[in-house]
């Protein structure tokens, strides 16, 4: 097992529940790995509504989805868990040891003696383009996220979508932005099916400036085929309002049409489930398979309300339902955190 991590928990998931998960764990003075496939903490606050207004996490009379995760990354900050971040965790398997086997997509391994599935509405993955034959050449010529932008320099260009996402890209490999741009594409082609964008407007500004100079194209349309030679895409067949369908040339194709949450691999670790839900017994929130403990959204019980403030209970009656796994013979009380200097020692607040 070179190369493996060996913990007592892992928590799949980086939502705000798995975050307060990292919290009630540590203040039993449990370590814990925690892994979501989004390349930020804060889940469905981040992804979805940072800049809303909740109003009923207890004690918070208001506050966005950003600050929430702003605060609870302070909150766990003493207890020092290792973050892994932008992969998703593909596969859990039970060892003779009664350890579970724990692997990402990146490929990082765990050995630990639980797992905190805080999964939420699944990972989130990037929505993809529909179109047939076009998943052979998904990570080749189509590519869903930007990991490596050097690779686009020089090549000819067409980005899919009209969001905040497809517009930057775009401005990027136009070379619009102010750090000189290293990756500037030989051209840049925008295909979006409006003629109106989800993006900032300064950017929609930016993107119609540089069509006016020639510098890149927009066209309004839907991709609606694609255009290949011999095992190679050579460009993709746009479908405009007007219905008539013109084919793009393009070395490469970027298609940013937002995250959307899948259950995923989630489904295959053998956990009993009920309508994509993880079923959990109401005293320590643990799985069908013991060991396995699953909180906030992904999990179900007999009244559940997917709140956060429902989680966070779940989080903390979960890390006490661990510890007779992770430490068998340590006795655990409960101790409040105003009162007790062995919390404040781990809280580092003494
Ligand atoms: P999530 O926030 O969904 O986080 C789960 C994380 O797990 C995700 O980041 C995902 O990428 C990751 N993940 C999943 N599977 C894997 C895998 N296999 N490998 C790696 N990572 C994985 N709730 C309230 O209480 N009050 C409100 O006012 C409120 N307003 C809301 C407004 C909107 C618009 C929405 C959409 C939701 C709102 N909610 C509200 C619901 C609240 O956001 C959820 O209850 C909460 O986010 C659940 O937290 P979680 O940590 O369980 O899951």
């Amino acid at each position: 097992h070179a190369g493996v991590i060996e913990t007592d928990a892992v928590i799949v998931g980086a939502g705000p529940v798995g975050l307060f998960q990292v919290f009630e764990l540590g203040l039993l003075e449990i370590k814990a790995h925690i892994i979501d496939s989004l390349a930020y903490p804060g889940g469905q606050c981040i992804e979805l509504y940072p800049d809303k207004p909740i109003y009923d996490i207890p004690a918070l009379p208001v506050v966005t989805g950003k600050e929430l995760t702003d605060n609870l990354m302070k909150q766990i900050e003493p207890f020092g868990a290792t973050f892994h971040l932008g992969q998703e965790v593909t596969t859990v398997e039970k060892q003779e040891d009664g350890r579970f086997f724990v692997a990402t997509s990146k490929g990082t391994q765990f050995l630990t003696k639980t797992i905190f599935i805080a999964g939420g509405v699944g990972s989130f993955q990037p929505r993809t383009l529909k179109v047939e034959g076009i998943d052979k050449y998904e990570g080749s010529q189509v590519h869903y996220r930007v990991r490596n932008p050097a690779q686009f320099a020089g090549k000819n260009l067409v980005i899919v979508g009209g969001g905040d996402s497809a517009l930057d890209w775009a401005l990027n490999f136009c070379g619009a932005n102010d750090d000189g741009n290293p990756h500037k594409a030989e051209s840049v082609i925008l295909v979006h099916r409006r003629d109106g964008f989800r993006a900032a407007p300064a950017s929609v500004a930016k993107m119609k400036e540089l069509c006016d100079a020639y510098e890149m194209q927009f066209i309004v349309g839907q991709v609606s085929d694609i255009d290949e030679g011999d095992d190679i895409l050579k460009g993709v067949k746009v479908t405009g309002g007007d219905g008539v369908t013109r084919v793009v040339p393009a070395d490469q194709v970027l298609v940013f049409f937002g995250l959307s949450p899948k259950l995923g691999p989630i489904a295959e670790w053998g956990l009993a489930l009920e309508r994509k839900q993880i079923l959990v017994d109401t005293e320590k929130f643990q799985t069908s398979v013991p060991g396995i403990f699953a909180v906030g959204d992904i999990n179900t019980y007999p009244g559940k309300k997917k709140l956060i403030l429902s989680g966070f209970h779940e989080a903390a009656l979960a890390a006490f339902g661990a510890m007779p796994i992770i430490n068998p013979e340590k006795r655990v009380h409960l101790q409040y955190t105003t009162t007790s200097p062995k919390l404040h020692k781990v809280l580092g607040v003494e």
